[in-house]
């Protein structure tokens, strides 16, 4: 940011506590510099033990991630997992829980990743995910399709899971 959205005022560079920030030269704004995009990102388990990921259509044919998307003002992070959770699937899911979140600088990406149970798989056409993937460690997916680091992360987290306990 250039300017202050207090006042309008001319930001210029200082540091406070021990961070470099930029200060409004007028009043106490201080632009921390810290703001992140966060996405609410949902880990489906199915009776037979796998997790649900999405085939992508569009600017990112092909590649594979978890289903999800950012939340929309006015929404909890809960309602946004389970909206984006139903657009991509078409499966309607009740309860999310919390269960890790991923931070990715570089994009200045948050995840949010929820865990839910879904008793029948389903999948209704739509115009972001081409398919839905069952994932267990019998049926892995080529790497070389995961979507981006975060996907990778949660992917891996899931697999190093059943690697300890057997299950998901
Ligand atoms: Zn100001």
């Amino acid at each position: 940011m250039k300017y202050c959205p207090e006042c309008g005022n001319i930001l210029i560079s200082g540091i406070e506590e021990e961070t470099a920030v930029n200060r409004c030269s007028n009043c106490s704004y201080i632009d921390w510099n810290n703001w992140v995009y966060v996405a609410c990102v949902v880990v489906a388990f199915t009776p037979s033990n796998e997790f649900v990921m999405v085939k992508l259509k569009g600017k990112e044919e092909g590649k594979i991630t978890f289903p999800g998307g950012y939340r929309e003002i006015g929404e909890t992070l809960e309602e946004a997992a389970i909206r984006e959770f139903y657009e991509e699937t078409g499966m309607r899911i009740n309860n999310v829980e919390f269960y890790k979140s991923y931070t990715l600088d570089k994009l200045r990406l948050v995840w949010l990743v929820y865990q839910t149970k879904v008793d029948q798989v389903s999948f209704t056409e739509n115009n972001e995910v081409s398919e839905l993937l069952l994932v267990s460690p019998n049926q892995l997916i080529d790497r070389t399709f995961l979507r981006g680091r975060l996907t990778e992360g949660l992917y891996n987290d899931l697999l190093s899971k059943w690697e300890k306990q057997g299950s998901f």
